[in-house]
């Protein structure tokens, strides 16, 4: 009985371990699922593994049973305790062979195979750098050093994906770049790039737009959707920036977001990309793609903003925001994701939400990425060194 005990001891052992070191090298939601797979899979082994036992148990007795009865007709009595010692022993060894081969079943039993990263991406993506193979951690319950570290890899990994990150709206002074980002809300930059040349023609200054006819705004504003809300919104703001401001944009968070249509995420905008003052800017990609990596469950824009900055140094939060909002406009969409073309793959827990065959994957790739022309109509010289193409303006396509 004691031996039972010990050979199901052991295949409880054997299940923890094979659970365990799973779990240590789970790193993604994919991965994590794999390590519950395979401890259904390593319970299953256990299962079978038992009744093999069983089995094995029971054949030994018969056999030894058989001996016994064997031992009997050609024995004398006498000999019948000895031999009924030996037959015990007989069954102990069966069980005990039987307990060590339960063992290496359960090791054997077949896991599920799991969606899990390529180690490397597999489509060359113009200009894209393959992410390097590492082993990070799971992000359920990963440490808080752990995620800091996977974060800024992340991070870093995008930086090389994208050297020439900037913001997509054209400006040339803060108070082009404030009226943009308003304008920008439910619609593309490239739709404002489209729209605000003739708008800055018209209306060059704070003092200019604060006067200006709001029905003739709205003629401008009419391709960026909303435009009636926006006109006002620009109309007001420029409003505010002759009277409380002396016709400049204030360069302070607490001033910017006193102004008509400005929210933190326009003033981070305007902070980091016009003052160079650090900003994150948390947009509808930003939300998604923290969300998949795991680095905030946060689902209310201030916290996620709280949560991720602080895991960067502030000094990285204006290019970090490029990194990650650019590579959810390329890359890492909200219904296709382009899995089997990103370069990050290999750190994403949500590897496999999207595509992942290579080729699929590759046309799903956008602007730059995907040999299409861009955002910006005017866009940096990196950008084009790059590869990058100009937008086309207004009704060109
Ligand atoms: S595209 Fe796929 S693998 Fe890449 S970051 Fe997005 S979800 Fe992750």
């Amino acid at each position: 009985m004691k031996k039972s005990s010990a050979s199901k001891k052991t295949a409880a052992k054997t299940e923890t371990a094979a659970n365990t070191e799973t779990g240590a090298n789970t790193e993604t939601g994919a991965r994590t699922e794999t390590a519950a797979n395979t401890g259904k899979a390593a319970s299953a082994g256990a299962g079978s593994g038992g009744k093999a036992a069983a089995r094995k148990t029971s054949a030994a007795k018969k056999t030894s049973a058989a001996k016994k009865a064997g031992a009997a007709k050609k024995t004398p009595a006498a000999t019948k305790a000895a031999t009924g010692q030996r037959s015990a022993a007989g069954q102990e060894t069966a069980k005990k062979t039987a307990a060590k081969k339960t063992a290496p079943l359960k090791r054997q039993a077949p896991a599920k195979k799991p969606a899990v990263a390529p180690k490397k991406a597999t489509v060359a993506v113009k200009g894209v750098a393959p992410a390097k193979t590492v082993t990070p951690a799971s992000p359920r319950g990963e440490s808080r050093t752990a995620l800091v570290r996977r974060a800024r890899r992340i991070n870093r990994e995008l930086a090389e994906v994208y050297p020439y990150a900037h913001p997509e709206l054209d400006f040339e002074n803060p108070f082009q770049l404030v009226v943009a980002t308003v304008l920008s809300a439910q619609t593309t930059d490239l739709r404002v790039n489209q729209t605000t040349p003739a708008l800055f023609a018209k209306y060059p200054t704070p003092e200019d737009l604060a006067a200006a006819v709001p029905e003739e705004v709205e003629e401008i504003l009419r391709p960026t959707g909303f435009f009636r809300a926006k006109t006002r919104s620009v109309i007001g703001l420029s409003k505010a920036l002759v009277e409380d401001f002396g016709g400049e944009v204030p360069g302070r968070l607490e001033d910017l977001v006193k102004l008509p249509g400005v929210g933190r995420k326009t003033a981070f905008v305007v902070l980091g990309n016009a003052y160079g003052r650090p900003g994150i800017t948390v947009d509808t990609h930003f939300q998604r793609l923290v969300r998949r990596w795991r680095w905030t469950e946060e689902t209310d824009p201030d916290k996620i903003e709280a949560a991720v900055g602080a895991l960067f140094p502030k000094s990285d939060w204006t290019d970090l925001s490029h990194h990650v909002i650019w590579h959810g406009r390329r890359i890492c969409h909200a219904r296709k994701p382009a899995c089997g073309a990103c370069p990050i793959a290999p750190l994403c827990p949500a590897y496999g939400e999207g595509e992942t065959d290579p080729e699929k994957a590759k046309k799903l790739l956008k602007y730059e990425k995907g040999g299409f022309p861009g955002q910006r109509l005017k866009p940096p010289q990196a950008y084009l060194d790059a590869g990058g193409k100009p937008a086309p303006p207004l009704g060109a396509g």
